[in-house]
This record gives structure tokens, sequence and C-alpha cells, in this order.
């Protein structure tokens, strides 16, 4: 192990400065010293010594091995894999084991300086190329570029191809091209970026350097458009599960959104998360009730200002248990590995990105939640977005499908996870034990005489009236406005007490779905009958219905505690380790990343801090083994998190 030893002591000695360039220059002395220990040996360094001494982390995930292996000796691939799969290692292992500089496309600078900055803190020499540089930071970086001491440059299409960069970058020995986010190149899919499509070019220039592309988007066609536009037909495909088994997916019928959803972050305070809504309009509404909750919100969405809307990033980013409100319009960039939930109070416009947006979560691969209300009441409002669109009529049709997907997708009794990866044609054996579906399994109930009453109700009352009050005539309650419409006196009045509203609630969504039930033309969220055809057999008897409801009211009371509910069980457990040492840590964390000005997670996960506080090493050695400790880090954070360790003494038994 005499390599190891000596690569720590390369990485430590570059360590000694933190701040700017400095750092930049001092991790690049490390890093370079850490390709040559590889070259010294006449090989290129083992994958597996770089991923435990550079990144602290035990074994490969998944492909990750074969992928980093393949590039080392020269292949190119395109790389598909779900967030937080870790496809960043793909390319970062073998731009620090081949020899040369490494060249990351990524489509956004605020995605590179998450990069750079985690990349830096683990001692390895990176930068980003950008407009948002300095000039020193830029002068650095040309510096370091021309010396040949940089290991991975980050870099956007536009700055990679215009100017001479290309020129430049043909002078040097180049370890590998790797393009991040590369479903950009595709115009069938979402986010797509016309400049990406002329990164084929570095195809036909560089025909002897690995090209790997990178992205979380599997769709099949998607796939094809990266393949043909980066020329990477001789090249392996590599595709992981995209199942996200830390990713709790919890369904509920929407009732009052605002209120349900309150509930939901109740369980969750302290941490981050992201609420989608579809409008901006409601996007402010539900952060301003956030904010007079006392949540850490903000709003986010396309109609704010330019610096508004950067600054709630930031907010976001550096910041830890804070909400962002946002519309889609949120979306690519947001590499925070700790966010604990994504909670959507609109349905998404299809599976994909329900997918993707939900794939935010956990990252870290820590538990997370995520939770999404959904009703009748969504569906003919994005049917309209669909048809009232400038598409053509095809995509129209692709369009409705896809939402018919996602309904079929909100409907299911089945386990979540099943519906969803059979959507990306993927089997899932087993029900995955961590959905509402399986969780909460609601048994099948014989509902077709409810369901006639229901029918009945619409039909007396007018076909007008919303929810709230047919479930108020079917419970025989004395409200004003029953009172005042004479509703009192109807023949349905008062004979469905064999539910109770939530169960009729559950019932009203359902016949919706089943098109037995429809929103009336004007809005407003009143209902009326379905079609007639389908709405006769029903109350003739002729169609039995077997449907899930909820369990009674005084059954959910009983399992509603915060421990055995569904929902406060995925939240990050510190409660585990001693909290009083979990909240040290935290707090010098928050520290370490103000001083240096980064996001908390970039100096250490909260993998690592879980780690740290269950395991409490007390010395280097041990330290070293905790995952997401590398060298670099051991040497700059070591002393101060032993010390801390130490003084937080642990509680007696
Ligand atoms: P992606 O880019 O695929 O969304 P990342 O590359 O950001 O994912 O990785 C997600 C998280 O998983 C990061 O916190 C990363 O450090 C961690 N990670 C990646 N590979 C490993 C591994 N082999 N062992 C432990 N953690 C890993
Ligand atoms: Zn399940």
């Amino acid at each position: 192990m005499e390599e190891s030893n000596e690569l720590t002591a390369s990485v430590s000695q570059g360590n000694d400065k933190v701040e700017g360039a400095d750092l930049a220059e001092g991790a690049a002395r490390c890093a370079a010293s850490s390709a040559d220990w590889g070259a010294d040996r006449g090989a290129v360094a083992d994958p597996l010594q770089v991923l435990q001494q550079v990144f602290g982390y035990a074994s490969f995930r998944g492909p990750q091995e074969a992928i980093v292996r393949h590039v080392i000796d020269g292949g190119s691939a395109l790389v598909l894999m779900p967030t937080g799969g870790g496809k960043s290692l793909c390319f970062q292992i073998p731009a620090l084991c081949r020899p040369g500089l490494a060249v990351v496309v990524s489509p956004l600078i605020a995605l590179m300086q998450d990069q750079v900055e985690a990349l830096r803190q683990a001692g390895v020499a990176a930068a980003a190329l950008h407009s948002a540089l300095d000039p020193q930071e830029s002068a650095s970086l040309w510096r370091q570029l021309n010396e040949g001491t940089l290991d991975l440059l980050y870099v956007s299409p536009e700055r990679l191809l215009n100017g001479d960069l290309l020129e430049r970058l043909a002078e040097r020995q180049l370890a590998l091209f790797a393009i991040d986010e590369a479903h950009c190149v595709s115009q069938w899919g979402h986010d797509f970026r016309p400049e990406y499509i002329q990164l084929g070019i570095l195809a036909d220039r560089f025909p002897q350097v690995p090209r790997l592309a990178l992205t979380a988007t599997a769709d099949p066609r998607t796939r094809e458009e990266i393949v043909e536009r980066l020329g990477l037909q001789q090249g392996r495909v590599f595709l992981a599960s995209f199942d996200r088994p830390n990713i709790r997916y919890l369904l509920r019928g929407k009732e009052e959104p605002k209120a349900q959803l309150l509930r939901f972050l109740e369980e969750h305070r302290g941490d981050s998360g992201i609420v989608y809504a579809r409008s901006r309009s409601r996007v402010d509404q539900l952060a301003a009730a956030l904010q007079g909750a006392g949540f850490n919100a903000v709003g986010y969405h396309a109609g704010m200002e330019a610096a508004a809307r950067s600054a709630a990033l930031d907010r976001f980013r550096r910041g830890s248990g804070v909400v962002v409100v946002a519309t889609i319009a949120f979306g690519m960039g947001i590499d925070k590995p700790d966010v604990r939930f994504v909670a959507h109070v609109d349905l998404p416009k299809s599976l994909e990105a329900y997918y993707q947006e939900t794939g935010r979560a956990g990252r870290d691969g820590l538990p997370a939640v995520a939770w999404m209300i959904h009703g009748p009441g969504d569906v003919p409002q994005l049917r309209r977005f669909i048809d009232d669109s400038e598409a053509p009529l095809a995509q129209k049709r692709i369009e409705h499908g896809k939402l018919d997907a996602l309904i079929g997708f909100t409907e299911a009794a089945s386990c979540r996870r099943q519906v969803l990866l059979r959507h990306f044609g993927e089997a899932l054996d087993q029900p995955c034990g961590n959905c509402d579906a399986c969780l909460e399994p609601q048994t099948r109930h014989d509902v077709t005489v409810a369901a006639q009453k229901l029918l009945s109700a619409v039909h007396r009352t007018g076909h007008r009236f919303g929810a709230a009050h047919l479930v108020d005539v079917l419970l025989g309650a004395s409200t004003e406005r029953i009172r005042s419409l004479g509703h009192d006196s109807l023949s349905v009045y008062g004979i469905g007490t064999e539910l109770d509203k939530e169960q009729w609630r559950a019932l009203i969504r359902q016949l919706g779905a089943l098109g037995l039930l429809q929103p009336v033309p004007e809005g407003h969220g009143g209902l009326r009958w379905g079609a007639e055809n389908a709405v006769r057999p029903v109350l003739r008897g002729e169609t039995p219905l077997e449907l899930p409801l909820p369990p009674p009211r005084k059954e959910r009371r009983r399992s509603s505690g915060r421990s055995s509910s569904a929902g406060a069980a995925a939240s990050t457990d510190w409660g585990e380790a001693d909290p009083q040492l979990a909240a040290a840590l935290k707090s010098w964390r928050t520290d370490q990343a103000r001083q240096q000005g980064v996001p908390p997670y970039v100096v250490f996960h909260d993998r690592t801090l879980l780690e740290l506080a269950a395991r409490r090493p007390s010395s280097l050695a041990e330290l070293g083994s905790v995952g997401g400790i590398g060298a670099a880090k051991l040497e700059r954070y070591g002393a101060a998190l032993l010390e801390l360790l130490d003084s937080c003494a642990s509680p007696p038994p």
C-alpha cells in the first residue's frame, strides 16, 4: 500500500490553502501527482483505488465499474442511469485514470459549479469555463490549461464550439469528452438545446478520444437520437435500472390542497423539498401560505425577474430545510443531493415528467418521499391545455396518450412502482413495499349501491354541485346552504351514512376516473353525470362496481401517528443518532460551507454525517473509512472532526 500513502501525502500537500484560485492550483498539483502516480507504474491508475482514495467510496455501484473500465480502455458509450444513480463518477474516474484533460460538456453554470466545487473538495484539479468567471479565475484557468495541470474542464456547448477552444484542445492530450444531460440533443424529448446538436462534430474532429454521453432520460426514441447525433454508433450502451428504491411514492386524493399540503409538510419540517404546482398564481399563493405557516419557503416560476429566480435557486442550494414552491420551470440544474421530498399539488403532464420531477428527491440515496394529490378535476384542464396548444394534431394525440398513462398510474390500485417501471419497459417482480398501494393496501368493496346513491344525489340536486356539497347531502349534514336550497327535503338527503366523508370523496374521484361523473363545463368544481350509456347500467344495477376505498375514519386515526405514518417514516432519520452530536455535525458543516462559499452538501453529504454520528470514529484511519471521506477531505477536515466527535462525549447507555 505504499502507493496509496504516497497519494494521500501528495493530496494533503495541495490542500493547505482553501480559497479561490489557490485552491484550484493546489488541487491541480495533487491531482496531477495522482495521475503521475499511475503513469509512473507504466499503467493507468486503478479505478477502484481512485474511487476509494479520492472519493472515499468503498465500491462501485451498478454498472459504474463496467462503464469506467470501458472508457479507460478507450471506448465510447451512452450511459442511461436514473437521477442519483452516480453518473458523474463514470467520467470523473476515467478522467483521473487516463492521461490528459477530460472535457465535460454541461448545459448549466449551476451544474458545472456544483461539480467543480465538489471535485476540488476531493482534491481534484477541476475548473469550469463560463461567462460568469471573474478575470482572476479566468487567468488561472488558462494558465492551468496551458501548463497541462488541469484534469477536468467543464464547459457549456456554446463555449466549446465558438471561438478557438476546439483548436486549442486539439493541441492537448485529451482523456475523454463527457456530454452530460445528453438528452438535450433530442428534439423529441424535453429540454432540447439546439447548440447540443453541433456536438456531433466531436466525433469527426477527435475520433481517437473516447466520448461518453450521459442522461437520465431513457425512452427509446430519445436514446436513438442521442446515438445518432453524437455519432455513438460504435460505442456501447449501458442501461442501469431506473428504479429509485429510496423514493417512497405516496398518492392521495385531492380534497383541500392547501390544508393537505400543510399537513404533509408538517411531517417534514426542517427538510429540503420541492412543491410543484401548475400555475404561477398558485405558486405565489402556496409560497405565501407556507411562509405564513413558518416554513422556510420560496417561490419560483418563469414570471419572476431573473435575479429573483437565481436568488431563490441559490437559497435552495445553499440553505438547508428550504422548501421551493415552483412551476416546472424549476427543473434542470437541481443537483442538490439532499432533497427529501417532492410534492405535487397538481398533476404533472405525463409519467415521464412525473418520474423526472420526483427523481430530484433523494439523490443521496437516503429515504425520500414523492407525494402527490390528484383528483378528476385536474384532468379536463390538462386536456384543454393540450387541445388549445399550437402543436400539430399528431403531437396532440401523443400528448393525450401520455396523459392517459398518467391517469392510469394515479388510479392504479396495485404497486405504484410496478406501474411506473412497466411504463419505462422494466419489470419489477414483486410489489415494492414502499408506496401507498403497498403500505396502505385498500380492500375492494362492492360500491354499487353507494354509487347509485351518489349518482342520484347528483341528479336530484341538478347536476351542478361539487363534491363537498354532495357529500353533505348524502351524510345528512345540516348546513346553511342545504337548508336554504331546501336540499334537506330531497329523497337522497342523509341516505349515505354507511360511508364517511373521506370514503365518499374517494368514491367521487373514482367515478370521475371511470367517466361516470364529469366536471360541469363552467368549471367551479361542479359535477354532473358522465355519458348516459355508462351511467344508466350502474343505476339499474347491471354494472356492479368493485372499488378500493380508504378504511373508515376510526381506523385511519389510529394509524396516523408520526411513527407509524407512511409519510413521516421516510424523513431523514437523525433520531437514531445522538441528537446533540447530529446537531453539532450539521452546524459545523454549515460553518465550513459558509466560510468557503459552497453549498453544505459539497462539504459532506447527509449520508456521511449520519455515518459519522452512528460510528463515532476516534482515529484518522477510522474516519477515512467513512463513506464520502477521501484522502483530501480526511486531510482537510479530519482533525477538526475528531475533535468535535471527542467533545460530544457519547451519552450514557
Ligand atoms: P447523477 O449524476 O447520476 O444524478 P451523481 O453522480 O450526482 O448522480 O451521484 C449521486 C450520488 O451518489 C452522489 O452523492 C454521489 O457521490 C453518490 N455516489 C455515486 N457513486 C457512488 C458509489 N459508488 N458509492 C457511494 N456513493 C456514490
Ligand atoms: Zn409498491
